[in-house]
């Protein structure tokens, strides 16, 4: 069974961070909580914080994969993250449910927490991120 907690983050890819959050700010009023290059998935992410769950603005610093969804579908909704507890055993639960997975095992996300993603074929085209936070 799989422990899960709450959505953590619904992710936007964006070309342009500054741009992008100029909108939701003065549409919204929203602020920012933290704003970081994440180097091991070669993005920079915004999180603008909704009560216990964030909007994460995405742009690629070098991530090609990315930077091709962009040239393809331009911007918009790119992933929804949920938490779960115990991210290594959710993993191997989905694994051996048979769910095609994009990360065998965790690695390192935006604010040092665990993440993992499922293919988008596992839930017929919605990229799902499983995040376990560092606390
Ligand atoms: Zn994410």
């Amino acid at each position: 069974m799989i422990k899960i907690k709450k959505i953590d983050h619904v992710a936007i890819a964006v070309r342009n961070t500054d741009e992008s959050l100029a909108k939701f700010q003065s549409v919204l009023g929203l602020s920012v909580g933290e704003r970081e290059v994440v180097a091991s998935q070669k993005t920079e992410a915004t999180l603008l914080p909704i009560g216990e769950t964030s909007i994460e603005l995405i742009e690629p610093k070098g991530n090609e994969g990315l930077a091709r969804y962009l040239d393809k579908k331009g911007p918009g909704i790119h992933h929804i993250a949920i938490e779960v507890e115990g991210i290594e055993n959710a993993l191997a639960a989905l694994k051996a449910a048979g769910v095609r997975l994009v990360d065998q095992e965790p690695r390192l996300g935006a604010r040092g927490h665990k993440v993992a993603f499922l293919h988008p074929e596992a839930t017929g085209g919605i990229l799902i991120e499983l995040v376990e936070p560092s606390h």
